[in-house]
């Protein structure tokens, strides 16, 4: 192949490859992906603090259960001196019967107060339920968006090899000290390494030569150098 063309070929599947490079990276699911994860990864920390919260509703509530244990026990204690027949004054006998009616109060006191507790746990509970349905939810939706992500990604990855291909059998092709050149100047200069010579502008850097150094090109090979832009100039590729 003519190496003019094959210059011009080249820059156009490493252009191609940019693109696709560039649409990869800035793939719609790539972004809809981290905004479900940041998501996902909120709600993880909303039911970590729930579940701390259940579990202090928990210790209350076994701190209460226990209170009432303890004075379920001094209870029966009293009512066996009251069965036992050992009282004999009944002075002491309403001692007695008061000291029931104080325990037995206070029993109720933290009956009541456990059966808020209760309450405040079964709310943790059914919180915790739609918590866990929301992150299903959010796993589910982040699971279908890498499914996509792969399938539209693996498409354009396919692209890419196919323009690799073409572009490794393009540069095979070339001397060793063209190619060097090709390589050199499109890493210097993101990614675009030729221009043509249009009228007397370079396509690539856009800048109009002088008529002077226009001539010195047409008059030259049909491979230049762009006096502006340094670019691989192709004065005519036919
Ligand atoms: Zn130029």
């Amino acid at each position: 192949m003519h190496v003019a063309r094959a210059l011009t070929e080249l820059q156009e599947h490493d252009l191609a490859i940019l693109r696709l490079e560039k649409e990869l990276e800035e793939m719609p699911e790539k972004r809809a992906i981290l905004t479900i994860r940041a998501k996902i990864a909120e709600i993880e920390n909303l039911r970590e603090r729930t579940q701390a919260a259940i579990h202090a509703m928990d210790v209350v509530s076994k701190r209460i259960e226990d209170q009432i244990a303890v004075l379920g026990v001094k209870m029966s204690g009293e009512q066996d001196k009251l069965v036992s027949g050992t009282i004999a004054s009944p002075k002491e006998l309403q001692a007695v019967s008061m000291e029931l009616d104080a325990l037995r109060r206070r029993v109720t006191v933290l009956e009541t107060e456990l059966m808020t507790e209760m309450q405040k746990r079964e709310n943790g509970d059914a919180q915790l339920a739609k918590i866990d349905a929301a992150l299903a939810n959010g796993r589910a939706t982040e699971a279908s968006l890498t499914q996509r992500f792969k399938e539209h990604g693996s498409d354009v990855l396919e692209h890419i090899e196919s323009e690799k291909r073409a572009r490794a059998a393009l540069i095979a092709s070339l001397d060793a000290d063209v190619r060097a050149r090709y390589e050199s100047i499109r890493e210097s200069r993101h990614g675009i390494a030729v221009g043509s010579l249009q009228g007397s502008m370079c396509s690539a850097c856009r800048v109009t030569l002088p008529a002077g150094k226009v001539s010195a090109l047409e008059s030259g090979p049909d491979v230049g150098v762009c006096p502006s832009c340094g670019r691989i100039l192709i004065v005519r590729s036919e």
